[in-house]
């Protein structure tokens, strides 16, 4: 550990990616964190202790990964950055615990991959600084999969943390926050600067802890679910009555008997519905549906 360059500075972080020939790539959202004391408050908040799970998306220049490495970590890091990939497995190899594995995340089966790298019962944790770009489509991901974490603890744009978490009647509440919130349970836990991060990008970050939710609906009703949330959040600013005809126009004749069941108002808009309303929408819908 002690052979790693110091990874807060970014005069020592350009040398590294110099030695490499390679340069921060802004289509992959590369915007390194170089500042000690965020990359431990992060580590410290997934409460990462020796021999635990791991893993790391996007480990970059490896501010996350030294930090995850000393709490002795047993650590998947996931890089889709070629030279990257090979720059940190070739800074950590001093370190058993860490392992390097060049993939596109969005592409990543993580029921195969847990099983892969993990003991069969093993609670991982999930970590990431993600990149930006990716970071709405990285989340979808994660929900098509069930959530398979311990704990997750990532740091995202300031916007889609808030989105994240967003409650009912909240102008940023939508399809994203609905499904994260069934999901898992999530809190932010504190805001990050932009001036933390080379390059700086141009809008602050967020980190936020996201734990698994026990699900309502059984995984028959579950596919439904993921069309009535998303469709419904197409026209946002319609009635749920309207945009729940638009949807399943198959079910006009029982719209109003699926509302009265469901003792949800017609005039409502799904900006305005819980999670747990748009579950019961849903498991009634799948009745009716037959
Ligand atoms: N974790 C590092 C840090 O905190 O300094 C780097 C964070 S940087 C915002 C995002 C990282 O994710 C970059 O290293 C980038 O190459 C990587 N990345 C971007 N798209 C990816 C993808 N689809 N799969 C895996 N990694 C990706």
């Amino acid at each position: 550990m002690t052979d790693l360059p110091d990874l807060s500075s970014p005069r020592e972080v350009m040398a590294l990616l110099e030695k490499h020939g390679l340069k921060p790539r802004k289509q992959l959202g590369q915007n390194f964190l170089i500042d000690g004391n965020i990359a431990r408050k992060i580590v410290a908040a997934v409460g990462v202790k020796e021999g635990d799970a791991v893993v790391e998306i996007g480990p970059g220049v490896g501010a996350l990964t030294a930090e995850l490495a000393q709490s002795g970590a047993n650590l998947l890091a996931i890089e889709v950055d070629r030279g990257l990939a090979a720059m940190l497995e070739d800074l950590f190899k001093p370190c058993p615990g860490v392992r390097v594995f060049r993939q596109d995340v969005l592409k990543v089966n993580w029921s195969e991959l847990v099983g892969r790298y993990f003991e069969p019962a093993a609670a991982v944790k999930l970590v990431s600084n993600l990149p930006y770009v990716i970071s709405g489509p990285f989340m979808y991901t994660l929900f098509r999969a069930r959530f398979p974490f311990e704990t997750a603890v990532l740091m995202f744009q300031k916007e889609v943390a808030h989105r994240l978490v967003a409650r009912p009647g909240d102008s940023n509440y939508g399809g994203l926050s609905v499904l994260s919130q069934y999901y898992t349970a999530g809190k932010v836990l504190f805001n990050v600067s932009n001036n933390v991060f080379w390059p700086r990008p141009r809008v602050g970050s967020a980190v936020l802890r996201l734990i698994p939710r026990r699900f309502i609906l059984d995984e028959g009703e579950e596919e439904l679910f993921w069309y009535l949330v998303q469709g419904v959040f197409q026209q946002r600013r319609k009635t749920m009555f309207n945009n729940m005809l638009r949807i399943f126009p198959e079910l006009r004749l029982q719209m109003d008997e699926i509302f009265e069941e469901a003792s949800i108002k017609p005039s409502i808009r799904p900006e305005q519905l819980t999670v747990e309303q748009f579950a019961m929408m849903t498991r009634i819908t799948y009745n009716y549906h037959g």
